[in-house]
């Protein structure tokens, strides 16, 4: 049974991906394609493409309930970290952002202590957070993906609170559950895969006191889904929707991932009691 304030969700990471001049006109492309009132859309460009998708989206009926996201933002208020964005910098040009993304714990050399800082910092200054979390191929070819993925909850997690007001409003946290050998590879891993994946991540949720155990955070799949491949992931109850790399650059595929999602929301709608 799935608690009925679950949504189903989309989000896209463009990456370093579009430049101020080509991007609000890619979102309102994108908005028009997939304009679903069932499913959550977000869109995550670049630091500088945050203010022309913000614009594009507001001028464009389809676009007015597309979220907007930033990739990354910093711990720290403000202070001497050059190149750094800040939360209260994106006021007014975000209302979501990814945290813990595999690229940047990779590039970056983030750790799950920034990562946690990171989270704390973004929830209170009211941004919706997307953590992502995953293991590595070798750590999946020697068992140990479960191990990882909740040991990356537990560390990005612990001591963030969600009072249950925030939490019933359903997307204060996402969680991603990334395989990073699946991002940008054109491989995903299984839908049971990630289903199973989904029951760790909310174990954990519940053991660190999140409201609902768990039950109430959204967790999504990314790796290299396409519009193809989303149907996989979506077949799957606990599996809520999708974070889309590469695919989210592209119109048609962002049309077709939507599409069944909307399947899929409308059929939770269905499903669930009025109450
Ligand atoms: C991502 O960037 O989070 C991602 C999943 O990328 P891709 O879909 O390209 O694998």
């Amino acid at each position: 049974m799935i608690p009925a304030m679950r949504p189903v969700i989309v989000a896209g990471n463009w990456k370093m991906h579009t430049t101020p001049h080509d991007a609000g006109e890619l979102a309102v492309t994108i908005a028009r394609r997939t304009h679903e009132p069932d499913v959550v859309r977000v869109l995550c460009p670049p630091y500088v493409c945050l203010a022309p998708v913000r614009d594009a989206l507001a001028a464009d009926p389809a676009g007015q309930d597309v979220g907007v996201g930033a990739q990354n933002v910093h711990d720290h208020l403000a202070g001497a970290y050059t190149g750094e964005v800040s939360a209260p910098m994106l006021r007014g040009l975000a209302t979501w952002v990814i945290v813990g993304h595999s690229e940047r714990r990779r590039d970056a050399h983030e750790t799950d202590e920034h990562i946690n800082a990171k989270v704390r910092r973004a929830l209170e200054e009211g941004l919706r957070v997307i953590l992502c979390v995953g293991e590595q191929l070798d750590e999946r070819e020697d068992g140990h993906a479960e191990t990882v993925v909740d040991r990356q909850i537990r560390r990005d997690l612990e001591g963030v609170e969600l009072s249950h007001q925030r939490a019933a409003e359903g997307t204060w946290l996402t969680v991603a559950y990334e395989p990073v050998w699946a991002i940008g590879t054109g491989r995903t891993a299984r839908g049971d895969d990630a289903a199973r994946m989904a029951g760790t991540i909310r174990a954990a949720l519940g053991d660190l006191g999140l409201p609902g155990g768990g039950d109430l955070t959204p967790v999504l799949y990314g790796g290299s889904v396409t519009s193809a491949s989303i149907d996989e992931f979506l077949a799957e109850p606990s599996i809520d929707g999708a974070l889309v790399g590469g695919a989210s650059l592209k119109p048609d595929e962002m049309a077709g991932i939507v599409a069944r999602a909307a399947l899929t929301a409308r059929a939770r709608r269905e499903a669930t009691p009025p109450g």
